[in-house]
C-alpha cells in the first residue's frame, strides 16, 4: 500500500471522476482582476494541474455588478467574460485535472457604495454600510448566480463553488447576526435557509445533472448571532437534496476574532468540524484549515473525517505537493508555514499574491529560472540564512556549481531563531526543505566556515548574504548580566525570571514576548473560544486565556499602537494574544539607564523604574557585510543580497526573493 493512499484514491462523483482527493481551494491572487492577468492565471494553475491537483477552484468571481468585492473586483455574467476563462479550463484540462469556477457575492463585504446585504448593518471591517436588498433584488441576484454557472459551463468549467462561508453574501442570509428580516427571506432558520436553496435550485435547473456545484458551507461562524450547529445540519441537509454534489467547508467569518489559518493555529486544527457534519450526509465533504503536509491530510481521509481535504495555499508554496506526495518524498515539498506574508497581506493591499518560500507563485511567466548552457561557473554564497538558501538553490537549478558557506553549524540564519517562537514551528519546514532541495541540486553546503576573503578565490562570482545582528542601543547598564540579545537570549535559552522588560516591539519583540508569556494552561481553543460541544450560537464561547506566569512589559519609543510590525492579517493575533496574557505594553518611552533596579524609562513626562529583572534587547539589527569593502578593494566584484545588503524593513520574504533574483540574473560570464 502507498504511503498516502487515501490522498492519492480516484473519487467518483457519478458522472465524472476526481483522480484524487485534494482540491485546491479558492485563492483571490490579484490577477483575475488585472488587465493582462488572465494569461498569468492560465499559467498559474496550469502548473498545479501538471503538479497533480485533482481538482482546482478559481478565485471568487461575482455574479453580478453589485457582488464585486471591490470596484475593479472579479465579475463573471456575461458572454463577454468567456473567451479569458476558457484560457483557464483549458490549461488546466490539458493537464488531466478539473477546474470549477467560484461564485462569490460580497454583500456586505463589498469594498464600495453600492454593497448589499439581507440587512442594512454593516461589518465592523467594512468602510460602507449596505443597503438593504428588496425583495425583487434577491430574486435578480439568484437569477444571477444561475446565469454565471451557465456561463460557466459554457467556458469549460467542469462545475461552479458557490461560496456560502466567511462571511460574504449567502452567509449573511443564514446567520441572525445580519440577517433581521421578517419577510420569506428571513426570520426563522428555514426563511434565512431560503436565499442559499434557491440559488443551488436555480443552478441546477440551468446547468442539467452532469455538472459539478460545490456548496462552501460555514460549519463554524466564530462570530456572535452565528448559526446554531443544528442550522449547519439542517441546511447541509437540505442542500443536498437541491442537488449539490460536494460540500467544501469554511471556517469563521473575516470578521471573527478568531484566528483560522495563520500559522499560531495547529494543524488540521478544524477538521473535528468537518467530521461532525459528515455524519448526517451521503454526499462527500471537504475537510480545510491548516491542512499543509502528506500526513496530516491522509490522516484526515484514513480517519473518515472527511472525504477530500482542501489547500489553497500550500499550492502557492509549492505547485508540486501532489506529484511529490504521490513520489513518497514528502521532505521535497515546499511547505506553506501559514505566515500570510506574500498572500492575504498583499492582496488585502490590492498588489499580487505571492509566496513568501516561493517567490515564483503568481508570477510563472516573469519570475523564470533559464537554464545555463555550460556547467563551468562557480558560484561562491556566503550565509545560509533565507537569503543565501534562496540564492544557492535556485542558482544550482539553473544548472551553477554552487557552493554555499555557513559559519554555524546549522542552516537558516535568523530563520532558524523564528522556528523556536512558539507558533512559528511550522519555519523549521522552510529550512528542511531548503537542506532537501541542496542536497537535491548537488549544492556543496560547508557549514562551521566562518569565511574569510581568501576562501573565495576560484569563483567566477560571489554572493554575500551574510545577513544581521542584533542591533545593541548605546545606554548605561548594557553589560550587565541580566541584559541580552534576543539572539542570546533565543540560543542560550536562560531561565526564565519573574519579571521581564523586553525593548523593541517590532516583529521580534513580539514574537519574544509571545514566548516569555506563553503558559501550558490554555489550549488553542480555549483560549480562544471555540466551542468544540457545538453547543453555542456560532460555536463561540468567552476566550479563557491563561495570563503569563511573570510580568512582562514590552517597550518602544515611538508613541501610538504598538505590535504593529507584523501584517495586517496576522498582527491582530499577535496584538491579542499578549492582551490576553496581561503583557504591559508601554509605548512612548524614553530610556535612561539599567542597574540594579531594573530599567529606567522615562514616561508620560516622569522617571519610571521597571523593575525587570530580565532585559531583552529586540531592537533590530544591523548588517553583517564586513567582507564587503575587502573584497571590492582587491578588485573582486561580489552581489550583496538580504540583510546584509540592507538591514531596515528587512524580513525573509524580502531576503528569500532577493536571493532568488539574483540567482535568475546570473550570467555564466560575469
Ligand atoms: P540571516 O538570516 O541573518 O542569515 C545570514 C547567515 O549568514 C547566518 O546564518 C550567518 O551565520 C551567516 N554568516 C554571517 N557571516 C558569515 C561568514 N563570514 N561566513 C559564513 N557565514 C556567515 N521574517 C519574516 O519574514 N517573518 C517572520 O515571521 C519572521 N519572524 C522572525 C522571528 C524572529 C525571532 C527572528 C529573529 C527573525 C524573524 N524574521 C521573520 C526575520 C527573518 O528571519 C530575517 O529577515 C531573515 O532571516 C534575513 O535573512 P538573511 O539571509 O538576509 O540573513
Ligand atoms: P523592527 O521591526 O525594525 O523593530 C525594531 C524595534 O526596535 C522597534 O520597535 C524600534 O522601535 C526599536 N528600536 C530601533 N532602534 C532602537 C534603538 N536604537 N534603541 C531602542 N530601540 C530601538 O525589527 P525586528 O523586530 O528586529 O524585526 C526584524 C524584521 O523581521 C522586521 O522586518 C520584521 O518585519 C520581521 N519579522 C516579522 C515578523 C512577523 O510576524 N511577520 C516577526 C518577526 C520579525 P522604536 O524605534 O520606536 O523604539
Ligand atoms: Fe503560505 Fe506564507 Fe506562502 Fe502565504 S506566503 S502561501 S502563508 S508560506
Amino acid at each position: 500500500m502507498a504511503r498516502y493512499d487515501q490522498i492519492l484514491r480516484p473519487l467518483d462523483l457519478g458522472f465524472t471522476r476526481l483522480k484524487n482527493r485534494v482540491l485546491m481551494g479558492s485563492m483571490h491572487t490579484g490577477l483575475e482582476d488585472m488587465r493582462d492577468g488572465f494569461t498569468k492565471l492560465a499559467q498559474f494553475y496550469a502548473e498545479r494541474a501538471k503538479g497533480g491537483v485533482g481538482l482546482i477552484v478559481t478565485g471568487g468571481f461575482s455574479p453580478n455588478f453589485i457582488g464585486r468585492l471591490h470596484p475593479l473586483g472579479a465579475q463573471f455574467s456575461g458572454r463577454r467574460h468567456l473567451k479569458s476563462h476558457q484560457l483557464l479550463t483549458h490549461a488546466v484540462h490539458e493537464h488531466g485535472a478539473k477546474i470549477v469556477l467560484q461564485l462569490l457575492h460580497a454583500g456586505r463585504y463589498a469594498m464600495h457604495p453600492l454593497a448589499m446585504s439581507p440587512s442594512g448593518i454593516r461589518s465592523p471591517i467594512s468602510r460602507f454600510t449596505p443597503f438593504k436588498m428588496r425583495d425583487w433584488q434577491i430574486r435578480a441576484t439568484i437569477s444571477d448566480f444561475a446565469r454565471s454557472a451557465a456561463l460557466a459551463q459554457k467556458a469549460g468549467y467542469d462545475g461552479v463553488e458557490i461560496m456560502g462561508s466567511e462571511g460574504y453574501l449567502i452567509n449573511q442570509f443564514l446567520c441572525a447576526r445580519t440577517n433581521c428580516r421578517h419577510d420569506l427571506w428571513g426570520g426563522n432558520a428555514d426563511n434565512r435557509q431560503r436565499f442559499a436553496i434557491e440559488i443551488v435550485n436555480a443552478i441546477r435547473q440551468r446547468v442539467g445533472k452532469n455538472f459539478i456545484i460545490i456548496f462552501r458551507i460555514s460549519v463554524l461562524d466564530l462570530v456572535e448571532q452565528g448559526s446554531a450547529f443544528s442550522e449547519v445540519v439542517s441546511l447541509a441537509k437540505r442542500l443536498e437534496q437541491a442537488g449539490v454534489t460536494l460540500l467544501n467547508t469554511g471556517i469563521g467569518w473575516h470578521e471573527a476574532k478568531v484566528p483560522t489559518i495563520a500559522t499560531q493555529v495547529p494543524r488540521a486544527a478544524f477538521s473535528w468540524a468537518t467530521a461532525e457534519l459528515r455524519q448526517h450526509l451521503t454526499i462527500p465533504i471537504i475537510a480545510c484549515n491548516r491542512i499543509n503536509m502528506p500526513n496530516v491530510a491522509e490522516q484526515i481521509l484514513a480517519s473518515g473525517e472527511a472525504d477530500m481535504v482542501s489547500m489553497a495555499r500550500p499550492f502557492l508554496a509549492d505547485p508540486e505537493w501532489v506529484n511529490k506526495a504521490a513520489a513518497e518524498q514528502p521532505d521535497a515539498i515546499n511547505t506553506c508555514i501559514g505566515c500570510n506574508q506574500a498572500c492575504l497581506d498583499r492582496v488585502f493591499k490590492m498588489k499580487r499574491a505571492s509566496c513568501l518560500v516561493n517567490p515564483q507563485a503568481c508570477y510563472e511567466t516573469e519570475r523564470v529560472l533559464e537554464k545555463i548552457a555550460t556547467t563551468s561557473a562557480r558560484i561562491a554564497v556566503v550565509g545560509a540564512g533565507p537569503a543565501g538558501l534562496s540564492a544557492a538553490l535556485n542558482a544550482a537549478r539553473r544548472g551553477f556549481k554552487v557552493t554555499l558557506f555557513e559559519k554555524r553549524g546549522d542552516l537558516g540564519g535568523q530563520f532558524r531563531l523564528a522556528m523556536t517562537i512558539p507558533g512559528k514551528e511550522e519555519f523549521a519546514e522552510t529550512i528542511r526543505y531548503f537542506r532537501h532541495q541542496l542536497d537535491a541540486f548537488n549544492v556543496e553546503v560547508k557549514l562551521n566556515h566562518a569565511v574569510s576573503e581568501e576562501d573565495l578565490s576560484g569563483y567566477s562570482q560571489i554572493i554575500i548574504a551574510t545577513g544581521v545582528q542584533p542591533r545593541r542601543p548605546q545606554l548605561q547598564g548594557m553589560d550587565r548580566a541580566n541584559v541580552m540579545t534576543y539572539q542570546a537570549f533565543l540560543e542560550q535559552r536562560p531561565p526564565l525570571a519573574s519579571s521581564v522588560a523586553i525593548v523593541g516591539a517590532g516583529g521580534v519583540g513580539v514574537d519574544i514576548a509571545t514566548l516569555v508569556s506563553e503558559t501550558e494552561a490554555a489550549d488553542f481553543y480555549t483560549e480562544w473560544g471555540i466551542d468544540r460541544s457545538l453547543t453555542h450560537e456560532g460555536a463561540l464561547t468567552a476566550p479563557q486565556p491563561a495570563k503569563a506566569a511573570r510580568a512582562i512589559w514590552l517597550l518602544q519609543r515611538k508613541p501610538g499602537a504598538m505590535g504593529k510590525g507584523p501584517g495586517k492579517t496576522t498582527g491582530w493575533i499577535h496584538r491579542k494574544t499578549l492582551q490576553h496574557r496581561g503583557v504591559k505594553m508601554m509605548p512612548g518611552v524614553q530610556y535612561v539607564a539599567i542597574d540594579a533596579q531594573g530599567l529606567h524609562v522615562n514616561y508620560k513626562g516622569q522617571t519610571r523604574c521597571i523593575p525587570a529583572e530580565q532585559i531583552i534587547l529586540c531592537s533590530g539589527q544591523e548588517s553583517v557585510n564586513d567582507l564587503v569593502a575587502p573584497l571590492t578593494q582587491r578588485g573582486i566584484s561580489v552581489q550583496v543580497i538580504g540583510g546584509a545588503d540592507h538591514a531596515g524593513e528587512l524580513d525573509a520574504q524580502r531576503a528569500i526573493l532577493q536571493g532568488f533574483e539574483t540567482a535568475a540574473a546570473l550570467t555564466e560570464c560575469p
